[in-house]
């Protein structure tokens, strides 16, 4: 259907010209450009591919990140708990020697002791205390942060899979488009066929483009007269004397 409506665009376009063979050389390049987009595209999957799960990496790196704080903070905890404890123990042995001490300043001593112990305990149930509020709020951020990130990683899921389908329609349509062209190229004369190998080589689609106002809808700059003569005769190939493409007149 898609080829037929080519096929007609490209008659309509150019039905008052002479039969130069222009009329079956459009035909080949649409299907040439037809070929082209869907190798450029299966060529672009692998990247488009990459560049998601780079994301969908990234975005569990990030939960992971999240988490790994939480781990950190609670080691914190840990070993805050146990310096608390041996701190408190080593109070509990200067009490019990405070007990078999004879003199007055070995005993003031040992207070003194006990109360530097007694307000470093203190010290670190503080710090202990808001180490807990801070897990406790890593926590609830973390969970929050969890549901966004997965929600992302679901959306690039998703365009993974699109992928996928975009892949595998592609590789469907590549056989006929294939076929279309060498269909199409069988329909063009030797020598137009030859023009257009030869103008194509080193020139980016499209490579026939119409003459309008004498000028090339290729470079858009102004043709000679003897080529926009040649043009609207349309017995002969023309190209363009600026940037070589096949021109053909389209009033
Ligand atoms: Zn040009």
């Amino acid at each position: 259907m898609l080829l037929d409506g080519v096929r007609n665009t490209a008659s309509n376009r150019i039905s008052f010209m002479g039969d130069n063979g222009i009329t079956s050389l459009l035909i080949l390049q649409d299907r040439e450009m037809n070929l082209e987009r869907i190798e450029r595209s299966l060529e672009s999957l692998p990247f488009e591919r990459d560049s998601i799960q780079k994301k969908i990496a990234a975005l569990e790196s990030e939960i992971e990140a999240g988490k790994q704080r939480i781990k950190e903070m609670e080691v914190r905890g840990k070993a805050i708990e146990t310096e608390m404890g041996e701190v408190e123990n080593q109070a509990l042995k200067y009490k019990n020697q405070q007990l078999e001490v004879k003199k007055n300043e070995e005993y003031t001593a040992l207070t003194h002791e006990i109360e530097l112990a007694e307000a470093k305990v203190s010290g670190l149930e503080e710090t202990e205390l808001k180490l807990l509020y801070d897990i406790d709020d890593a926590r609830e951020t973390q969970a929050k942060d969890e549901v966004e990130i997965k929600e992302k990683i679901e959306m690039e899921s998703r365009a993974l899979s699109r992928l996928d389908e975009k892949e595998a329609n592609l590789k469907s349509e590549i056989d006929a488009a294939r076929e279309a062209v060498g269909e199409a190229e069988s329909q063009v004369e030797k020598q137009p066929l030859s023009i257009y190998r030869r103008v194509a080589r080193g020139l980016k689609y499209p490579i026939i483009v119409p003459l309008r106002e004498a000028k090339c809808k290729g470079c858009h700059m102004r043709v000679s007269a003897a080529v926009e003569v040649e043009a609207r005769k349309a017995n002969e190939i023309t190209t363009c004397d600026n940037c070589g493409r096949i021109v053909y007149w389209d009033a």
